[in-house]
């Protein structure tokens, strides 16, 4: 049996993974996949990893002679490999999309709990406080949700924020003329918006791409969501915002330097990232960490489409989901 190794491996991964898996023999590990870990794979012609392993040159390398040929990422995003040193050397196989709606349900979610507080009304209730003072919200309806990004997921948010009898602006480099959307450049989007989602990849054009001098355009009372990954945001430019009230609040699934400290139990540690630490801190942010993917849903179809692509490449098919390296 073809084995492969798991690696940053929670509970939720070996349940789907024990469920539907019938062809290989997994090998979990906890442990992150990095350079120093890279040796557990050793027997494994497939790794399996996920968003926050390290898949830099040296692990790639290591990899490689270990007999590694193929890394199964079970998961979309893929800024954490460093495709240019595993071209030519081991494939990387990924699942472009397992649910939008998970991710986009996800942030509106956050949405409706930070403008309507809903957080910290479950903890006054929980201690017979019923007053309202602090909670005030705002209506959805009618106000301008701003979109970067209309991809799979955006496109699911955007339907969401229709229904919610909001008006949509977008804006993403490949626009779909046959959407109905409003594209408009980013600065007007800042400008406009009551509300800020963020869906684009992280690349190099859009790393930052909330920084100090969109903030500047932002509207005081904006709401900014990121579901998508920590570093599209510059967290203390935006915590600067906050303690400025130059916002109106953030709702944040994903954060710059989440590695290590999210999916973990860290209640019983000093968690010395002052940006988190402030961030959390304050009344008008949600962290969430690293969820909006987390439904039954999508656990089904990342499991059984990270199998698959395994299977696809053992059979010399055609590789659909695979990632290159543009250079
Ligand atoms: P997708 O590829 O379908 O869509 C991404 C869209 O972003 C595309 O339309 C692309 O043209 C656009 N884009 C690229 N550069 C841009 C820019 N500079 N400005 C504006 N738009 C730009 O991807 P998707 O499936 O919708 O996923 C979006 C992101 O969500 C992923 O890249 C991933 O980082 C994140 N994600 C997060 C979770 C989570 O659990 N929090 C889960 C899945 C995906």
């Amino acid at each position: 049996m073809e084995r492969i190794a798991f690696f940053d491996t929670k509970p939720y991964d070996r349940e789907w993974f024990d469920r539907i898996n019938k062809n290989f023999e997994i090998r979990y590990f906890e442990a992150r996949l990095r350079p120093e870990s890279a040796g557990l794979a050793e027997g494994c012609r497939a790794v399996c990893a996920f968003v926050n392993d390290i898949i830099n040159a040296r692990t790639i390398d290591r990899l490689v002679e270990l007999g590694v040929e193929v890394i199964l990422m079970r998961c979309a995003g893929y800024n954490n490999i460093a495709l240019n040193a595993a071209k030519g050397k081991l494939k990387i196989l990924r699942v472009p999309a397992y649910s939008p709606y998970a991710v986009a349900e996800h942030a509106m979610g956050l949405i409706l709990a930070l403008n309507r507080k809903i957080p910290r009304a479950y903890i006054r209730t929980r201690d017979f406080n019923f007053s309202l003072v602090g909670l005030m919200g705002f209506d959805l309806h009618g106000k301008t949700a701003g979109v970067i990004g209309t991809g799979k997921i955006g496109r699911v948010f955007i339907d969401i924020c229709r229904g919610f009898g909001m008006d949509v602006i977008a804006c993403d480099p490949h626009p779909d003329s046959s959407s109905g959307i409003e594209y408009v450049d980013k600065d007007e989007l800042f400008k406009r918006s009551d509300i800020i989602s963020l869906h684009c990849p992280l690349t190099h054009d859009t790393r930052y791409i909330i920084d100090e001098g969109a903030i500047a355009l932002m509207k005081k009372s904006v709401l900014i969501v990121n579901t998508s990954r920590g570093q599209l945001i510059d967290s203390e430019a935006l915590l600067s915002a906050l303690n400025e009230k130059r916002i109106g609040g953030a709702a944040l699934d994903v954060y710059e330097e989440e590695s290590g400290l999210f999916f973990e139990d860290n209640s019983d540690k000093i968690v010395t990232d002052e940006v988190i630490s402030l961030l959390v801190s304050r009344p008008n942010v949600i962290i969430t960490s690293h969820q909006a993917f987390l439904t039954e849903e999508a656990m089904r179809n990342i499991t059984e489409v990270t199998l698959q692509n395994y299977e696809d490449y053992l059979q010399g098919k055609q590789l659909d989901n695979e990632v290159k390296s543009k250079e």
